[in-house]
């Protein structure tokens, strides 16, 4: 086995991978950008270096630079994780020149694989079904036109080269083709460099049902049944589980015999992924294969038993796959969520900044895989994954509850992450029947429902006030309370205090109820009223009793926000300031941002479709922004003139610069 390995990789697959190289007794070396210098990967590695600037392309995705660490350190193989170079054949093939195990498939299978063509042939060779579609070799507009139409619609438009759901589109009619087809192209090529695409039949409500391969150098493969990510956003998957509710063990045992055969077709070795889409018939085609350990690989791993990145190095360093087909089976049930800083009511744009607080759930059958700590940057430069989250009960019911609590007991301060939108999926019933597929979420309307969010919790504003309350020094301001700018005001009637929450205001009242002011009497506006006590526990915990009753939060304050988490659900509270200041900071300040439509996030124009003076109608699309490797349309939002656009298609946009100026 090998001695010192290299990890090409950052966050929390890095920590994941070298906490299997601790218990196997091999060192692990970390890599790290400008960006990642005191980053949690770093500090969980026997050794660390530095290779260059924050963004990938100059750090982590720099193949010499990474081979030149590994030699000086005398690393014996690289795990690549997923993402950066880990599906890279050009860095497998260097690897190999190099004298480095490259901890993962021959550069061969890698590169035939990668092909989403290329792939899709190879399964057809092998009696597998696939998508219906075209495959052709011409990308020349009008031939993909005419296939198109032969295909019928609706249909996707897909990169060759694709992964993490960019360059692909919906077209539902002939009429958008060429528009979707050339967003694809220019999303494929920034991505992937490579903007070969092929077509697909739109698959209406799947299931996405993938299978774990695992294969030694010696021909022995097998496969570690199955995962559902059904529930996905921008086809990204977001949960995951294993079993799937909907396989039976006829229907396993086939789609495992085909991955099993495609792969083995392909010539690979170590880990790796097919992935089929499920129709309502429940016949399956193959989408695509990964070939690289997966984000998702934890649900496999607690319901078969077997540790994937210890499988990964055994067969690595040249060990024959001690596992028969016959040993692997699913215990229980398994399910994973993603949890990243990203903000699902505003289209899942990424949130970047500092994690002040991170409480990850804990309990039996609770995993968290997660690449910070309280502290630590999500930035701009990479994944916004915050952590996984893994559960694993005796059976699907049990899991979904044990989801349900881990949820409620997970804290996170800084960023705007989805835990709200997780929580919403553990408790949607359909989600308890398993009756999922691609468009869950929005079928569930678990994505508008959450913007019209009711009135915040009694708990949430009562901890709101007794927190300000206990953060004040009570006896000199009560002196003379109108010389603070505290959030609350004291009157005949008690200490008064404003919050307000998506545009509404809430009141509440606490008045002392004993001399020693350890209980209150709360009024929330002019409706609930109770005793309440409350105890400051180890930061950010926030206990209230109510008699026997207790209720634990979580509160922290941040830029004058009130943040308040409460079974899982963050309420960002203001505080409503004296009516003069109120005024002089709104004023005139909403009108401005309706006529300015800005840049969500920094990224480069690559679409300008207005131009000054043209009347638009609402929605209608004007600029499109690609960043973070993904484009974003600027619309319109009511009908109206475009007075001014203040940039060209190319030009670099910093996040919050106005780009169009609407009247
Ligand atoms: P990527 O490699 O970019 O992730 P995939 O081919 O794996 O792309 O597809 C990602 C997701 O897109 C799938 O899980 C599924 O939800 C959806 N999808 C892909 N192909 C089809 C199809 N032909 N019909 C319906 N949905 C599809």
């Amino acid at each position: 086995m090998f001695k010192k390995i290299l990890i090409a990789n950052r966050g929390e697959i890095a920590i994941r991978i070298m906490r299997t190289c601790r218990e196997m007794g091999i060192r692990t070396v970390a890599i790290y950008s400008e960006a990642d210098r005191y980053a949690r990967h770093v500090r969980e590695a026997d050794e660390a270096y530095a290779i260059g600037p924050a963004p990938a392309a100059q750090s982590y995705l720099r193949i010499e630079t990474i081979l030149d660490v590994a030699h000086k350190c005398g690393a014996e193989a690289i795990h690549p994780g997923y993402g950066f170079l880990s599906e890279n054949a050009a860095f497998v093939d260097a690897c190999e020149q190099a004298g480095i195990v490259f901890i993962g498939p021959p550069a061969e299978a890698m590169r035939l694989m990668g092909s989403k063509i290329a792939a899709k042939h190879l399964t057809q060779t092998v009696g597998a079904p696939t998508v219906p579609g075209y495959t052709g070799e011409s990308q020349d507009d009008e031939v993909l036109l005419k296939e198109a139409e032969r295909i019928g619609f609706p249909l996707l438009v897909k990169a060759s080269a694709g992964g993490g759901g960019k360059g692909m589109r919906e077209v539902h009619q002939p009429a958008h083709f060429l528009e979707q087809l050339a967003g694809a192209r220019r999303e494929a090529k920034a991505s992937f460099g490579d903007d070969t695409v092929f077509l697909e039949k739109l698959i209406i409500r799947p299931r996405h049902v993938e299978i774990q391969v695992l294969g030694d150098r010696y021909g022995n493969m097998i496969h570690l049944c199955e995962r559902e990510c059904s529930i996905q956003r921008r086809h990204q998957k977001i949960v995951e589980e294993s079993p799937s509710p909907i396989l039976t063990p006829a229907l396993r045992a086939e789609m495992g015999a085909a991955a099993v055969r495609i792969a083995q077709a392909a010539g690979y070795v170590n880990a790796g992924t097919m992935e089929f889409i499920l129709d309502s018939d429940r016949q399956f085609y193959f989408l695509e294969m990964n070939t690289r350990l997966q984000v998702e690989h934890p649900v496999t791993e607690l319901v078969t038993g077997f540790d994937l990145v210890r499988q990964q190095l055994l067969i690595a360093a040249g060990e024959k796959l001690a596992i028969a087909q016959e040993q692997v089976s699913q215990r229980g049930h398994a399910i994973e969520v993603r949890i990243y800083a990203e903000d699902p009511e505003h289209g899942f744009l990424p949130s970047t900044g500092t994690v002040n607080t991170f409480v990850a759930p804990e309990g039996p059958g609770v995993r968290v895989d997660s690449g910070i700590e309280s502290n630590d940057e999500i930035s701009q430069y990479y994944d916004p994954m915050i952590a996984k989250l893994i559960v694993y009960g005796e059976d699907r019911q049990a899991a979904v509850a044990r989801l349900q609590r881990s949820l409620e007991q997970c804290v996170i301060f800084g960023v705007t992450t989805n835990i709200a939108l997780l929580h919403a999926i553990a408790t949607n019933a359909a989600f308890h029947e398993g009756l999922t597929h691609t468009g869950f979420l929005d079928e569930q309307h678990l994505l508008t429902a959450r913007a019209q969010q009711a009135a915040p919790p009694d708990a949430v504003l009562i901890a709101a006030a007794c927190y300000d309350l206990s953060s004040q020094q009570i006896p000199s301001v009560a002196h003379n309370p109108w010389q603070s700018l505290g959030p609350w005001r004291m009157t005949g009637e008690g200490y008064k205090c404003s919050y307000t929450y998506q545009e509404q205001t809430y009141r509440v009242t606490l008045r002392p109820q004993n001399s020693l002011q350890d209980t209150w009497a709360y009024m929330i506006d002019a409706g609930a009223v109770g005793d309440v006590a409350y105890k400051r526990g180890n930061q950010p915990f926030f206990l209230l009793t109510f008699g026997p009753l207790q209720v634990q939060l979580s509160v922290q304050q941040m830029q004058g926000h009130l943040h308040v988490n409460f079974n899982g659900e963050t309420y960002i509270l203001g505080r409503r300031q004296p009516p003069d200041i109120d005024s002089a900071a709104h004023g005139g300040s909403t009108a401005n941002a309706q006529k300015a439509l800005t840049a969500p996030m920094t990224g480069t124009i690559v679409k300008v479709q207005t131009h000054d003076g043209e009347r638009v109608e609402a929605q209608q699309v004007l600029v499109i922004l690609s960043a973070m490797k993904m484009e974003h349309a600027i619309t319109a939002p009511y009908d109206g003139r475009v007075r001014h656009v203040h940039y060209q298609e190319g030009a670099v946009v910093k996040g919050g610069a106005v780009i169009v100026e609407m009247e």
